[in-house]
């Protein structure tokens, strides 16, 4: 039987780890960490009974992630909630563009906006699966469905401060920016639509869903799953050495190409191993979480159905905070994501008492305290909220790091979606996820299609071991 050991739990290293033990390999996986899942925990961070999610937690590519819907979750236990309303993004005017996993009702929020909301994600949703499933996969694969890879294509590599231009009204506009500042990078640069059109149009599709009883469900499944395949996990194990790592014919890595770099030192070839020390990281998050008495009193009472809320203002005003930190400048309103889970998954809350979650982009490394600006954002369009607060526990980019050495820097997104590293990560190569040395691949978010919980480059990176193993005779299935 072959044998293999991924070092790393999150969402990519299970997917591997399951695919691998589908085909008959003898899987171990080795976590750092005392609990496993990586970027896809929830803790009752605050107070007891309240539940937060540490990192991940809305979920439109993981509901929409093509491997992972082979896999059954829900037998597993997870069950995916929707809010009313998937995101809003509330302006100082007092009004907030909606964003419904219909179309239709999306376009019917937007006035001026609204067909041409239509025009731009209409088909787009449509073809949501056909997209993915192209997207999803490294670039040099022959597209399957190439009339729409080249519909999107072109669009996707504008700036996403172009591409806002097609909007007439500020709300369509923010709206639109809101989710285009999930690409980490600054709007005025070129593929920054790219990652803003996708996670729009995966959530007409599959709306944001959050995962009942929090993330860490979707970690309890994928385990679950290993473990019928007779896959074995063992926590606080942390490799930082080859001789951390047992015999195996393939090893996977869901680390960054810095930490397999520092491990497999020099047997990783010259080539690779510039690429990458040039590997890019990005801007950094700082997370407060809150326990907050009958919720967020919002201005705009829509905002309180919205299982995520943008606060950032305008486009032209986000668009300058995502400048700023990718220069390594603290903005002082930074971009700031508010999750409402609980709204779409009341078993979070502790009667009147319940859980936010919120995170700003703040500059690569920031040493700062972004605690009482990520407040001052909620309470610009929620006033009387801090007077709601009964608890926070703050988490910047060195706390990150210091819980997930994946998060170098506090960078969340497993390294900088640069024009070039938004498709070509970590290196431009045939097979992105090879290490160059034999049978060892990178399977994290730091390999196509990048970030998310959706368990893709942990599925491409197995099916480029299995390859491998085929290649040398193995008996794979
Ligand atoms: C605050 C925050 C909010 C986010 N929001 C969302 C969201 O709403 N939706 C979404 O889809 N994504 C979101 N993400 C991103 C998402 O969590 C990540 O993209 C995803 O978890 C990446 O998965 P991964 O498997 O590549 O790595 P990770 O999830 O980072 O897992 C890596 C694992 O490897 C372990 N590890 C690291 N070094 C070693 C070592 N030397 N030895 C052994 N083990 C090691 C770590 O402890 C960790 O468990 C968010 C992330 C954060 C932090």
């Amino acid at each position: 039987m072959s044998t293999a050991v991924v070092v790393g739990s999150g969402p990519n290293g299970l997917a591997a780890a399951v695919h691998l033990a589908r085909h008959g390999v003898e899987v171990q996986v080795l976590e750092a960490a005392d609990t496993i899942g990586g970027g896809t925990r929830s803790s009752e961070l605050t107070l007891p009974g309240l539940l937060h999610d540490e990192c991940s937690a809305f979920h439109p590519m993981g509901a929409g992630s093509p491997y992972l819907q082979t896999l059954d979750l829900e037998r597993y236990g997870l069950s995916w909630r929707w809010a009313d309303v998937d995101c809003a993004h509330p302006l100082d005017s007092g009004e907030a563009g909606l964003l419904h996993r219909s179309v239709d009702e999306t376009a019917a929020g937007l006035g001026a906006d609204g067909p041409r909301w239509q025009r731009m994600f209409g088909n787009l949703a449509d073809g949501f699966d056909d997209l993915a499933a192209d997207l999803m996969r490294p670039i040099v694969n022959i597209p399957r469905h190439p009339l729409k890879l080249a519909s999107f294509g072109p669009r996707a590599l504008l700036p996403a401060g172009i591409t806002a231009r097609w909007w007439r009204t500020e709300k369509g506009r923010a709206l639109f920016g809101g989710v285009a500042a999930h690409a980490y990078y600054r709007l005025d640069r070129p593929a920054t639509s790219a990652v803003g059109l996708m996670i729009i149009a995966a959530g007409h599709r599959y709306g944001w869903p959050v995962a009942e009883g929090g993330s860490q469900s979707i970690t309890s499944a994928l385990a679950a799953v290993l473990t019928d395949w007779g896959g074995k996990i063992a926590t606080g194990v942390r490799v930082d050495s080859i001789a951390d790592i047992p015999p195996a014919d393939v090893v996977l890595l869901d680390l960054s190409p810095s930490a397999a770099l520092s491990i497999f030192g020099e047997q990783i070839p010259q080539r690779v191993a510039r690429a990458y020390r040039r590997f890019r990281h990005g801007p950094a998050a700082f997370k407060v979480d809150y326990a907050v008495e009958g919720g967020v009193p919002w201005r705009d009472p829509d905002c309180g159905r919205a299982g995520t809320v943008h606060l950032g203002g305008t486009f032209a005003e986000i668009a300058a905070a995502e400048k700023d930190v990718s220069s390594g400048r603290m903005p002082q309103r930074p971009f700031v994501l508010v999750g409402q889970q609980y709204l779409a998954d009341a078993g979070r809350s502790k009667g009147n008492l319940h859980p936010l979650y919120a995170y700003a982009h703040v500059p690569h490394g920031y040493t700062g305290d972004a605690t009482s600006a990520i407040t001052a954002q909620i309470e610009r369009f929620a006033p009387g909220f801090r007077d709601r607060v009964v608890a926070t526990v703050s988490s910047g980019p060195a706390q990150l790091a210091q819980s997930n050495a994946n998060y170098v820097g506090g960078d969340i997104i497993g390294g900088a979606n640069t024009e070039t590293q938004v498709v070509l990560r970590p290196r431009i190569a045939l097979d992105p996820y090879s290490t160059g040395v034999a049978g060892t691949y990178l399977c994290s978010a730091s390999t196509p299609p990048g970030a998310g919980a959706h368990g893709m480059s942990g599925y491409n990176a197995a099916q480029s071991a299995l390859r491998y193993l085929r290649r040398h005779g193995d008996d794979v299935l």
